[in-house]
Order: C-alpha cells, then structure tokens, then sequence
C-alpha cells in the first residue's frame, strides 16, 4: 500500500548539525561565608590582618538580606550545608537571625570561631540547626593563648565560649596555632580540651616569622 503521508527522510531534512547534550553541572553542597571583615582578637598570626576593633560588634558585615538572598539562590543550585567564618562570625549583629535562618533552611552548619562571644543563647541556637560542628581557638596556656591573640583574658572568654557549646550539647573541636613559644604545651592542650569537653585538637603551624 502507498503511504500517502511519507514520513521525512534524513535527506528530506538537509544538512544539520548534530548538539550534544550538555554535561551536567556538579551540584552545589556548601557555601563558605566570610560573615565580617571585623574580630574582637588581633592575633600575631591572623592572616587577614585588618585593623581591629577588639570588639564584639561588627563592622564590616555581610548584609543579613544579601546573606538570604545568596543562600536562597545557592538552594535551587543544591546547597545543602554552609560554612560561617570570618573575621569573627559571632561579632556579625544579626548573627541570632542568621542561626535562626539557617535552621529554618535545614541546612547543615559548620562554624570557625575564636568563642570569645559565644553566649549560652548563641550556643543553643547553633544547636538547634542541622548536624552543627563548631571549632574553637585555643592555643595552650592563658599565658601563650593571650600572646598568640593579644588580647588580655581571651584565653577565660574562649573557655566560656566552649563551655557554653558543651552545655548547649555541642562537642566543639579545639583547633592550636602551634608556635615555638607554646609547642611544648600540645599534650597540656589536649588533657585542657578533652577536659572542657571538647570532641578533638586540630594542630596548626604557627607562622615561624612570627614567633
Ligand atoms: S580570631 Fe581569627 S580573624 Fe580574629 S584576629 Fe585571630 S586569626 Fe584573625
């Protein structure tokens, strides 16, 4: 039988040039923010090196809408987990509201922070996001940790902030910028975290340049 509706053949259709399909984009999972430029330390070692106030405010920080709208664009590419560093993030103004946010995202959260400004209620709303991991800055003696950061008491207010973490039910890592001057104190720093109720010690070479 005769079709009377042909179908067209490749040379019905001419020339044509053949579009691969594209590779698909590696989907996104965390996004680092470096909350603020400000610290309330001026460690010897700070490899942004701005001029600090020493406080517990921010200056020079990530505009809390801008911080929403970056994160509600990164979502539909597929972030699942964020990383707060900064500068100091808990100096950051809105840093309560940006927890709070976070958890309501259901998106994982990963914080580096010198805990001088770690309060009980910043602690319990770090608590409250998803699968929190928390490091803190200690590094050694309150005579090595107050040099290395320099300023006086840091070494008792990093301590409460850890300890707010521990009653909050986070188990933070101690992280130990290791220099010349306190290496002979990485076993003492250990027993300190484990005692404070630290979960592990990250060592990290102090810049010799600077002991
Ligand atoms: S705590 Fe971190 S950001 Fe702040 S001065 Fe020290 S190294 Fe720099």
């Amino acid at each position: 039988m005769l079709n009377e509706n042909p179908s067209p053949t490749r040379e019905d259709e001419g020339p044509r040039a053949t579009v691969e399909p594209a590779q698909a984009a590696p989907r996104l999972s965390t996004l680092y923010f470096y909350l603020t430029g400000d610290c309330n330390m001026a460690c010897r070692h700070c490899w942004i090196a701005p001029k600090f106030h020493n406080s517990d405010r921010s200056e020079k920080a990530l505009p809390f809408d801008l911080f929403k709208k970056i994160v509600g664009e990164a979502k539909e590419l597929g972030l699942t987990a964020v990383k707060l560093t900064g500068g100091e993030p808990f100096t950051h103004p809105d840093i309560a509201a940006i927890l709070e946010f976070l958890k309501e995202q259901d998106l994982g959260l990963t914080i580096e922070s010198n805990g001088v400004a770690i309060t009980p209620d910043l602690a319990r709303l770090v608590r409250a996001c998803k699968n929190p991991f928390v490091s803190v800055s200690l590094d050694g003696s309150k005579e090595s940790h107050d040099w290395m950061r320099a300023v006086p008491d840091s070494y008792e207010r990093a301590s409460a902030g850890i300890g707010a973490l521990v009653s909050a039910g986070i188990r933070p890592q101690v992280i130990m910028a290791v220099a010349e001057r306190n290496k002979h104190e990485m076993a003492s720093l250990a027993h300190h975290a484990k005692s404070l109720g630290a979960s592990s010690v990250k060592y990290k070479e102090f810049p010799q340049n600077r002991n």
